[in-house]
């Protein structure tokens, strides 16, 4: 039953988020590898809390996400993005899910699956398949059976919740399913020979023959794509990058600070440059948070700008990455230098889905809105 408690008052989630990130800035260096995954760091994130703090204040959780602006939700994805961008993208997905079991998902589906969170399942969203053989769930003799894989499955053979997306029974539109798997199973992690990112286990997971029950299955058709949640949920994988690039500027600032060359003009110009990149990329991930949850803004509005705001972020990380690299020459490519692996993991967690879309859908948005380019993210104005 839906209960309020007195949790979301007590729980510090962003002191817990800083715990996670210290450990998990520790342990990068050693899960830098094919087959890479911070197991340690999940088991982390479960003991302190955080993988419970998503469940919704009415359901008796913590309520991450829900105070205003989410900013506590910004800031615990932006560290413990800081502390490993691999670990950090395990966690958005994981918080996406249950933002959308606590959207999509009825009485019991919500009991249940928050039991899971609160029980230190791991969940993810896999979205993404190959143009061939994604997945279908197909009525047969036996019920509803699942056919197809996903790819770029973020723990995968970790992750014991997947939330998928799937081709419903006979062309009836995208379906979302919250599958149980077991650890180590169906996954295949041998495509994922990636430049960074390497312990996040993105795979293709095979789902073949999984049958499907009535309640696995969470809102109706096409819900997953519904606007703002859908694109202006973007706004999260830009706080996790918000951290990543913080990672690559402090190990810069410490580098010129430990060769004594910080004194130089340029090197002093470039830093200056980047400290406004990161200051930039945080402010638009806190204005992308907050307008999420802006009723006042028409959802094509809140879309537009969480488009603006994951591209501005990406700019702001490819800036910090070539001043950085200038800046430290050729030892910020030379193992073990921090700055070798922050940049491979930052430069790969770049890489979003339809770039060149999201800036032209929002520019498109801004031509149809008329009016005072000061009043456009305005929700009175708007
Ligand atoms: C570390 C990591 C973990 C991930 N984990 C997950 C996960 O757990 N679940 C999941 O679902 N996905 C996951 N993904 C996949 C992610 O959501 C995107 O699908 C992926 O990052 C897309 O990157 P891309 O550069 O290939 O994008 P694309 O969209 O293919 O973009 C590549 C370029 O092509 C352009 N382009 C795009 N479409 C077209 C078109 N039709 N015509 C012409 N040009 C086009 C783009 O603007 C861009 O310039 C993960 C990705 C990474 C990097």
């Amino acid at each position: 039953m839906d209960h309020v408690t007195p949790l979301a008052l007590a729980y510090d989630a962003v002191a817990a988020a800083r715990q996670v990130a210290a450990t998990a800035a520790m342990r990068a260096a050693d899960q830098d590898r094919d087959q890479g995954f911070p197991a340690e760091d999940v088991a982390d994130l479960a003991r302190l809390g955080l993988l419970a703090a998503p469940v919704p204040s009415m359901a008796g959780g913590a309520g991450l996400g829900e105070e205003p602006g989410a900013r506590r939700l910004a800031a615990v994805l932006r560290l413990v993005g800081y502390g490993s961008l691999a670990l950090g993208r395990l966690y958005e997905g994981h918080v996406n899910a249950l933002q959308l079991v606590g959207l999509y998902g009825g009485p019991e589906q919500r009991e249940r699956l928050f039991a899971d969170a609160r029980d230190g399942h791991l969940f993810g969203v896999w979205n993404t398949e190959p143009p061939e053989g994604g997945l279908t769930l197909e009525d047969g003799a036996g019920g509803l059976r699942l056919a197809g894989v996903k790819t770029f499955a973020s723990g995968a053979g970790y992750v014991t919740r997947a939330l998928v997306t799937s081709r419903g029974p006979g062309g009836s539109g995208t379906l979302m399913l919250v599958v149980p798997l077991k650890t180590g199973t169906r996954a295949d992690l041998s495509a994922w020979r990636s430049h960074g990112m390497r312990a996040s286990a993105t795979g293709t997971l095979d789902f073949a023959g999984i049958a499907v029950a009535a309640e696995d299955i969470l809102g109706g058709p096409d819900d997953y794509f519904r606007q703002p949640d859908f694109s202006g949920g973007a706004w999260r994988f830009a706080a996790v990058q918000l951290g990543g690039i913080e990672a690559v500027f402090d190990v810069w600032r410490g580098h010129l600070a430990a060769t004594g060359r910080g004194g130089d003009p340029h090197q002093l110009a470039r830093l200056g440059e980047g400290a406004i990149a990161v200051e930039g990329a945080r402010l638009w991930v806190e204005r992308a948070a907050q307008a999420v949850s802006d009723p006042a803004l028409p959802p094509e509005r809140v879309v537009a700008l969480v488009n603006l705001a994951r591209l501005a972020v990406e700019r702001a990380g490819l800036d910090v990455l070539q001043l950085a690299q200038r800046s430290v020459g050729l030892q910020g490519f030379l193992r073990p230098h921090a700055l070798e692996r922050l940049s491979r993991d930052l430069a790969t967690y770049l890489r979003q889905p339809g770039p060149d879309r999201a800036l032209t859908a929002a520019a498109e948005e801004i031509l149809r809105a008329g009016g005072r380019a000061g009043d456009l993210w305005d929700g009175a104005a708007a």
